[in-house]
């Protein structure tokens, strides 16, 4: 079992393994960097093959983590944390309690999140247990669902009108056509912003109810799943699935400008700079679309959702200056976001 030479271990801080034999808890908690505060980051349930893979799983998203949070201009730092084990067949109470115990151990130097295969019910029986723990709606404020897609949502928005801003020379959205791979917790939203906006949607999901609902309330056009990443569009914003960027799409992608929730949409950090060689335009996913951590952060600071808004929209600042060092330096989004995200956090 590799820890230290696996190749997302990036200097980790801290890394935790943690077990309870009566619940059948077996966890890694893991701390990228905490020079801007305290780490913070989801909690995977996922059915690892393999004690490896789920070492490598953990390690590589808190290290996402910290470059999120930092170029979000969060005072926090990057973790991650996963449960090995079926979020279908294995969830108890008893084991997030014992979850609880464990991140409380780890002393306030890693706060816990919902990610996939956890539920807002989870992180309730980790909140008996320890207070670092975000992500819980104490249910004060009714604008605060407890759901942060629509914070996302709303960061993708700025993030996709700044890139417009940036490429077209005005941030009208007006008359746009905005191709969304996804109609999701994320894509939803964003949908509905975008209609708001007055662009002209066309969407596709692997659901057709909620299809429906999209052209329906925002009179989407629909293309087939198989089109959408190369259907004609000024805008790309993939709300789907990692990867869609890669050798066999980035040829067919019509759209000049990609912004999207999506995770890790580059298949490989090369393909950033095919895109640029291809001029289009890469607002890099996990500058855009950290709207979710922001709410996560205020909530649990109990700030109102009026700043948490106000916070996201500095994403139009930190995405532009990436979009101007890219272009001044012949450099890709991606490469450039990264670096900033270093300078930032003080990489050593
Ligand atoms: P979701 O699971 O609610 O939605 C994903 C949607 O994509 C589903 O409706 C699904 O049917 C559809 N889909 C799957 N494969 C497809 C395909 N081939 N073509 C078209 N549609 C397809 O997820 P979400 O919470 O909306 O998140 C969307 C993306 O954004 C994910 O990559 C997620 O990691 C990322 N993200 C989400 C958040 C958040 O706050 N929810 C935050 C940051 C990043």
């Amino acid at each position: 079992m590799n820890v230290f030479s696996d190749t997302a271990f990036d200097g980790h801080e801290q890394v935790v393994f943690a077990s309870d034999p009566d619940t059948g808890l077996k966890t890694i908690i893991a701390v990228h960097n905490t020079n801007l505060g305290p780490s913070l980051g989801g909690c995977r349930m996922w059915p690892y093959a393999s004690e490896q893979e789920a070492i490598h799983d953990v390690l590589r998203l808190s290290r996402g983590m910290t470059y999120k949070s930092a170029l979000a201009n969060l005072p926090l730092g990057g973790g991650k944390s996963v449960i090995i084990g079926d979020p279908r067949s294995q969830k108890t109470p008893e084991l997030f309690r014992a979850m609880g115990r464990a991140v409380e151990r780890v002393g306030g130097r890693y706060i816990v999140a919902e990610d996939v295969g956890t539920s807002p019910a989870d992180m309730e029986q980790i909140a008996s247990q320890t207070q670092h723990v975000g992500g819980i709606n104490d249910g004060k404020d009714p604008t605060r669902t407890g759901d942060p897609s629509p914070f996302t949502a709303y960061g993708v928005f700025i993030g996709l009108k700044e890139a417009v801003r940036f490429k077209n020379g005005h941030e009208d959205l007006a008359g746009l056509r905005v191709a969304v791979q996804g109609l999701g917790n994320v894509g939803y939203h964003l949908c509905r912003m975008l209609h708001a906006a007055g662009a002209c949607l066309v969407v596709s999901d692997l659901n057709t109810n909620s299809v429906n609902r999209a052209v329906d309330e925002f009179g989407a056009t629909t293309v087939s799943v198989d089109e959408i990443l190369y259907t004609d569009a000024d805008v790309l914003a993939p709300c789907a699935l990692g990867g869609v960027v890669n050798d066999r799409s980035i040829d067919k992608i019509r759209a000049r400008i990609i912004a999207g929730a999506a995770n890790n949409q580059l298949e490989a950090d090369r393909h950033g700079e095919m895109l640029r060689e291809a001029d289009i335009l890469y607002a890099p996913d996990y500058v855009i679309n950290a709207g979710g951590v922001v709410e996560v952060y205020y909530c649990r600071e109990g700030k109102p959702v009026a700043e948490t808004n106000k916070h996201i929209e500095g994403i139009a600042d930190t995405v532009r200056e990436i979009f101007e060092r890219a272009d001044s330096q012949n450099l890709s989004t991606g490469f450039v976001a990264d670096r900033l995200a270093e300078e930032r956090f003080g990489k050593s």
